[in-house]
């Protein structure tokens, strides 16, 4: 058995620990296998894969995607697809929707009467796809709020005052899109996420797998996930959620999914929908 993180964020994103430091910690707390699962980017993967080069430690590629599903955000854990430009093309078109989002965001900051820019919210990101936890880390800085947590709390969550709604690609055309790319298509945290009637929908709609482990998720909640890959044959993963605050610091390495040699995230998606869908690609 393997000892697997599957859901961590780097610097390539709202993590704080850079790719390469993140295989560095993983090799030190004694992990076989990790996923680089940042927000809507696989920027880091290459800096990770030169860094776990010569050593045991197996890098499965993977990136937590941004969807809507019921009129609500849901994100999607994509793993094992391959570096093609269906990927790449859907990530580009994240990005952009990242940075208009971002903008709205600010806007209705600057109308609330916070002194905040995007250029600001931009060199707090640096190169990262940006995200809220920069706009909050700004806000903070400025001590508008005491951590990220008060202004999610206060202004940027989704019930609160400067959400902005994004109009990310239905979930269903991702995880058609992940099958195209040779991937695997996982939902994230469910318990925050989705009820069980969705997560019937999802799986008659093509999804391979359920995140059963994840910090959000009790023991009852892990086994519930767990018992219904097992009953529908989909793939259990699992993973801390890993931003590199002090707290993950802490648990990381220990907080781990028992992993069978033989998963098929080693291998790639392979189906016969794959070929239907190919011809089907001017359709999605
Ligand atoms: P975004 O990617 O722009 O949708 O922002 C969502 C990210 O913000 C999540 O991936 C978390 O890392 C972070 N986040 C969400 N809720 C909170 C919270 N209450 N406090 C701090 N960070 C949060
Ligand atoms: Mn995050
Ligand atoms: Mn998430
Ligand atoms: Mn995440």
């Amino acid at each position: 058995m393997l000892k697997a993180d599957l859901h961590i964020h780097s610097t390539a994103s709202d993590g704080k620990l850079k790719p390469s430091d993140i295989v560095r910690l993983a090799l030190e707390r004694k992990l076989d296998v990790i996923a680089i699962t940042d927000h809507d980017t696989i920027a880091g993967h290459s800096e990770a894969f030169a860094a776990a080069e010569g050593s045991d430690l197996r890098i499965v590629r993977g990136v937590e995607i941004s969807t809507m599903f019921n009129g609500r955000e849901a994100h999607l854990l994509a793993y094992s697809f391959q570096d093609e430009e269906i990927i790449h093309q859907l990530l580009r078109s994240q990005k952009e929707k990242r940075i208009e989002r971002a903008k709205s965001i600010i806007t209705r900051l600057k109308k609330l009467g916070f002194d905040i820019s995007y250029d600001e919210v931009r060199a707090e990101a640096g190169r990262a796809t940006i995200g809220r936890p920069h706009i909050a880390r700004v806000l903070v800085r400025k001590k508008y709020a005491a951590d990220n947590n008060e202004v999610f709390i206060r202004y940027l969550s989704d019930r609160s005052c400067a959400y902005e709604k994004m109009d990310y690609p239905d979930i269903v055309h991702v995880i058609k899109l992940i099958h195209l790319s040779g991937g695997f298509a996982v939902i994230a945290h469910p318990s925050r996420s989705y009820n069980f009637i969705e997560i019937k929908y999802l799986k008659d709609s093509g999804l391979d797998g359920i995140e059963c482990l994840h910090p959000s998720h009790n023991l009852a909640a892990k086994r519930r996930y767990q018992t219904y890959c097992d009953n529908y044959g989909l793939i259990a993963t699992g993973g801390s959620d890993f931003h590199g605050s002090t707290h993950d610091m802490y648990h990381f390495g220990a907080f781990y999914l028992p992993m069978q040699p033989e998963s098929p995230l080693f291998n790639q998606y392979d189906s016969e929908e794959t070929s239907i869908l190919e011809h089907n690609l001017e359709a999605l």
